[in-house]
């Protein structure tokens, strides 16, 4: 299957912390990839942007390596003619450096252009009154906003009217990558584009939810970082939390953006709150025998009395008509068993079975993958094959991308790449909104301060398992288990 390629608007596009991290690992391959497939228009500019003084020349090579190490090399032969689109400026987002270059590398171009904020949260203030102060918050700019979007509901807040002081909500593309995601989208797809699963979905006929989001590093150099944030902040607040909206909302009246997010906002609203018995957070143990390279959670961020959790499972319920009583488990964590990103659905038994009671009896559960391999699968009741009587057990009917949609399907984009793209043509739909980031925070922020009343103690775990055996034990108690968190 040959997948269209259309190509954008030309664009400049101003990296901020375009020497950083996540501008060389996933940014800048990631529009190299899609140059090659042709998706990129000649006249497209990018600039990097930081306070490392060196000429595009420089940075031309710097890309040129990223690329090589992060992946990409081999997506042409072109490089050269990426790279000349390629260019540089030092610039300081608190200080006046750089600022009139960057100005006149913009001026007088009627193109799209796009900011994208790579650099630490507590510049984006800075970053969006220097592009006004300068005059590059013009109507038809756009800036993308990397995560953490605030740490709570007030640090949230005051970002959102910091940036609304200088760019309207249209302009703000608040990014989690995980919405990039193939899978994500076709969530939509499956859910809205077949009659089959919609008339199923609710809490007639679906027994539970799981969300699960399992990652096998630990917290590796983000040690300063994350152990002020942990997972609830880290992982639930944002990427679990739009996974379940995604599962959760009513059919929006069309896919355009507010219509989506209108309805991804109806379900954080409408979530209760989380009881205590309902949360267990866990914190991992070194790997035994592996200390060296794998150590504690504690002696990986340095501080031997964190109280910061890297795992987090909990039991959620919305209350509205369509999911009353069904509950939706959600869990997260460093240092697990596999990678793995999986939403369940899994369905209620059968009302009554007509076969023999050792014929077994299977539910149907349909598992969407995010990472690694990502597919659906649902898994249907057939009878055993062979002589053996009527024996019941269950196939999976598979549909794992790279295999149902051929090499474009198994070359998935990457959600960075999908991303950029999709705020050079205008489209919103895969970014938070204000008032979403808002509510989530709203319902995170009372089982934080929970924690930090109760004085929590996260319960510890060991490296390469599920997690807490608490967390186990929440299911248990209501006759249901987790599913395996296999890679
Ligand atoms: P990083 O590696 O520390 O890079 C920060 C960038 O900001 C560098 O290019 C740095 O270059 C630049 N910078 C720092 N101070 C500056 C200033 N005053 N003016 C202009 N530029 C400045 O960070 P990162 O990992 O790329 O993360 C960037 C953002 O993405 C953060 O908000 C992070 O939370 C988010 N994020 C990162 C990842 C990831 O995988 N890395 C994933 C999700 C979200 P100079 O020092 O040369 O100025």
């Amino acid at each position: 299957m040959v997948s269209r390629v259309i190509p954008v608007d030309p664009f400049d596009l101003v990296i901020f912390g375009g020497t950083g991290d996540l501008a060389r690992r996933k940014i800048l391959p990631g529009l190299y990839r899609r140059y090659c497939a042709g998706q990129m228009p000649e006249e497209a500019r990018i600039i990097g942007a930081a306070r490392t003084e060196m000429d595009s020349a420089g940075y031309r090579e710097m890309v040129s390596e990223a690329i090589s190490e992060f992946g990409g090399k081999d997506a042409c032969d072109n490089l050269d003619a990426f790279l000349a689109m390629l260019d540089y400026v030092a610039i300081d987002a608190r200080g006046e450096t750089g600022w009139a270059e960057l100005q006149q590398m913009m001026a007088g171009k009627d193109r799209i252009e796009v900011y994208y904020f790579s650099v630490a949260p507590g510049l984006f203030g800075d970053l969006a009154e220097r592009l006004q102060q300068w005059g590059m918050a013009g109507e038809d700019s756009r800036i993308v906003v990397e995560k953490p979007f605030g740490r709570d509901l007030a640090s949230a807040r005051a970002l959102n009217a910091t940036l609304a002081t200088y760019f309207k909500e249209q302009q703000i593309y608040r990014i989690d990558h995980y919405l990039g995601k193939e899978t994500v989208q076709n969530l939509m797809a499956v859910r809205f584009g077949n009659m089959l699963f919609e008339p199923l979905w609710n809490r007639q006929y679906v027994d539970h939810i799981q969300i699960t989001v399992a990652e096998t590093v630990g917290v590796g150099g983000r040690g300063e970082y994350y152990d002020k944030s942990g997972a609830m902040r880290d992982m639930v607040q944002n990427h679990l939390m739009q996974l379940l909206c995604l599962i959760a909302m009513e059919p929006p009246a069309r896919f355009d953006p507010d219509a989506v997010r209108d309805e991804k906002l109806k379900v954080i609203r409408a979530l209760d709150p989380v009881l205590p018995h309902h949360l267990v957070r866990g914190q991992y143990e070194a790997e035994e025998g592996n200390e060296e390279e794998a150590p504690s959670y504690r002696d990986a961020v340095d501080n031997p009395r964190s109280r910061t959790e890297s795992f987090v499972a909990l039991k959620a319920h919305i209350s509205n008509w369509r999911w009353h009583g069904t509950p939706f488990y959600l869990r997260t964590g460093k240092r697990m068993v596999a990678r793995s990103s999986e939403i369940t659905v899994v369905f209620k038994d059968t009302p009554h079975s007509i076969f023999a009671e050792d014929a077994g009896r299977h539910r149907n559960v349909l598992s969407i993958r995010l990472q690694p391999n990502e597919g659906i699968t649902l898994g249907v009741t057939i009878k055993e094959p062979g002589p053996g009587g009527m024996r019941l057990v269950d196939v999976p009917l598979d549909m794992t991308f790279a295999e149902a949609l051929g090499p474009d399907g198994g070359d998935q984009v990457d959600a960075y790449e999908r991303l950029i793209m999709d705020v050079i043509r205008g489209n919103q739909t895969l970014f938070m909104r204000d008032d979403e980031v808002e509510a989530a925070w709203a319902w995170t922020d009372p089982i934080i301060q929970g924690w930090e009343a109760r004085n929590d103690v996260p319960k510890p775990y060991d490296s390469g398992s599920t997690g807490p055996t608490d967390a186990g034990e929440m299911m248990r108690r209501d006759g249901r288990e987790w599913r395996k968190v296999s890679p």
